[in-house]
C-alpha cells in the first residue's frame, strides 16, 4: 500500500471546507507539511522503511523491550485470555485483573500509595492537569513542555503562566502575585523531550514549597531512563520525597502504551473520580497491561539497560562535541539533538542521514520553536557501539554540509 497522501480535494467534505487544499499547500511552502510513512520495526534497533533496513535512532523505545520476548510473552497470554479489547472504561468493567496488577506493580516500583492508568501519557497529563486545577487557580507551564501538558493547562481554565526555567525569577514572582487564588500549580517535563535537558526539579520543589504550591512532574522521558533504580528525573536529582504529583507513560521505555499517575492515595482516589480522559475513555487493552507489567519487571531487575544506554549517549556526544556540533546546551541521556535552524535544513539533514542508512526524527514547529529545527536522535540500548560511532561520522558529514549551505540559529 502507499503511503502517500491520497486526499482528493472534491469530495462534499472538502467542498464544505475549502480553506484546506490552500492552507496544506501554505504548510508545505513553510516545509512545515508532515508526510506520513509506513515502518517495520526490526529487532537491533532496526527498521524497515521502503525496502531499505535502516538503523532507528527515532525510537522512544530507549530499554528494548517493545519487543522483548518476555514482554510479548505476557502479553499474548493476556490476549489468549482476554481478547483484544477492554470493552469499556475502567470504572464501567473494562478494568481487569491486568490492570489491576500493573497499578499495584507501578505503585511499588514509584513507591507511592497507589496508581491510576490512562489510555496513554497524553490523556494522563491532559485530565491530570484539569482535575487539579480550575478557573480560580494559576498553573505554571514551562515553554518547553510538551504539548499535552500545555492542552492540560489551557483546558483547566486556570490562569496560565508560562515560564522558562533559565528564569525561575519570573516563576517566583508569578507564585507571589497569585499567593491570594485558591491553588497554583507548577507543571514540568522530568526531562524535556526535544531538549533532553532535565528540568531544575529541586528548585522547583523549593518554589512549590515556599509558595504553597503542588509541582507535577511528567517524567515521559526519565522513567526508566534516569534514576538508579529508574524513577526518573525526580530520583536523578534527588527529590523523590518531596510531595511531586508524578506522571509516566508506558509508551517509551516501557515499551508499551498507557499512562499513569501514581501518588498517595486520596490524590489516585481524586483522580479516579475526576480526571476526564480516564473516566470517559476506554481502558487499556489487557494485553497492554500485561505487556507493561513483565516490562517494569525487567527494568527494575536489568539496570545493565540504563547503565548502557548512557554510556551510549556519551560515546555519540563525544565526538559532536570534538567536531563542534551543536546538541542543546547541558542535554544529557539518551535524547541528542542536534539544532539546525531552519525547518528545509532540518529536512535536508534527516534525509542526508537516511541515505547513509539511519532513521533519524527531523523536529520543526510546533514540535520546537521557531528557529531551532532539529535532528532529535533517540539511541536505545539495542543499539551496537558500532552503529553509534558511524551514526557520529554521518552526522559530521551531514551538519558540516549544512553549516556550508547555510547558518545555523539556535535561540
Ligand atoms: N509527555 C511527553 C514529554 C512526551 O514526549 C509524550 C509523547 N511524545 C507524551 C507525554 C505523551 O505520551 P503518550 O505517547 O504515551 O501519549
Amino acid at each position: 500500500m502507499s503511503s502517500r497522501d491520497t486526499t482528493t480535494h472534491h469530495s462534499p467534505l472538502t467542498i464544505a471546507l475549502p480553506w484546506l487544499a490552500d492552507d496544506l499547500d501554505d504548510l508545505a511552502r513553510q516545509n512545515l507539511r508532515r508526510e506520513r510513512r509506513t515502518v517495520t520495526p526490526l529487532p537491533d534497533g532496526r527498521c524497515r522503511v521502503e525496502d531499505r533496513t535502516l538503523v532507528n535512532f527515532a525510537s522512544n523505545d530507549y530499554l528494548n523491550l517493545a519487543n522483548d520476548p518476555r514482554v510479548v510473552e505476557a502479553a499474548r497470554q493476556a490476549f489468549g485470555e482476554a481478547g483484544a479489547g477492554a470493552r469499556a472504561s475502567a470504572l464501567v468493567c473494562g478494568r481487569t485483573a491486568w490492570h489491576e496488577q500493573l497499578e499495584a506493580r507501578l505503585a511499588t516500583f514509584e513507591r507511592q500509595e497507589a496508581a491510576v492508568l490512562f489510555p496513554t501519557g497524553y490523556a494522563a497529563n491532559v485530565g491530570t492537569i484539569a482535575a487539579l486545577a480550575g478557573p480560580d487557580d494559576l498553573v505554571c507551564c514551562d515553554r518547553l513542555n510538551h504539548s499535552s501538558l500545555v492542552d492540560g493547562c489551557r483546558l483547566s481554565r486556570a490562569k496560565l503562566l508560562v515560564y522558562r526555567h533559565d528564569r525561575l525569577d519570573r516563576l517566583a514572582r508569578a507564585l507571589h502575585k497569585a499567593r491570594t487564588r485558591r491553588r497554583r500549580l507548577i507543571v514540568t517535563d522530568g526531562v524535556f523531550s526535544m531538549d533532553g535537558v532535565l528540568a531544575p526539579l529541586r528548585a522547583l520543589c523549593e518554589l512549590a514549597d515556599k509558595f504553597d504550591a503542588a509541582l507535577i512532574v511528567d517524567e515521559a522521558h526519565a522513567s526508566g531512563v534516569f534514576g538508579e533504580h529508574g524513577r526518573g528525573a525526580a530520583e536523578h536529582l534527588g527529590v523523590e520525597d518531596r510531595g511531586i504529583v508524578r506522571i509516566g507513560t508506558l509508551s517509551k521505555a516501557v515499551g508499551a502504551l498507557g499512562g499513569f499517575v501514581a501518588g498517595p492515595q486520596p490524590l489516585i482516589d481524586w483522580l479516579w473520580n475526576t480526571a476526564r480522559t480516564q473516566m470517559f475513555s476506554t481502558a487499556l487493552p489487557p494485553a497492554v497491561c500485561a505487556a507493561a507489567t513483565a516490562a517494569i519487571d525487567i527494568i527494575e531487575s536489568e539496570p545493565w539497560r540504563r547503565e548502557r544506554l548512557h554510556a551510549l549517549s556519551e560515546r555519540l556526544r563525544q565526538p559532536l562535541a570534538a567536531a563542534r556540533i551543536r546538541t542543546v546546551p547541558n542535554s544529557t541521556g539518551p535524547i541528542v539533538p542536534v539544532v539546525v535552524g531552519l525547518p528545509e535544513a532540518a529536512v535536508a539533514a534527516g534525509r542526508a542521514l537516511e541515505e547513509a542508512g539511519f532513521l533519524v526524527a527531523s523536529n520543526r514547529p510546533p514540535t520546537v520553536p521557531r528557529g531551532t529545527s532539529r535532528l532529535r536522535i533517540s539511541l536505545t540500548c539495542a543499539h551496537g557501539e558500532d552503529d553509534v560511532d558511524r551514526l557520529a561520522g554521518a552526522l559530521v558529514q551531514t551538519m558540516h554540509a549544512v553549516a556550508q549551505s547555510r547558518p545555523v540559529t539556535y535561540t
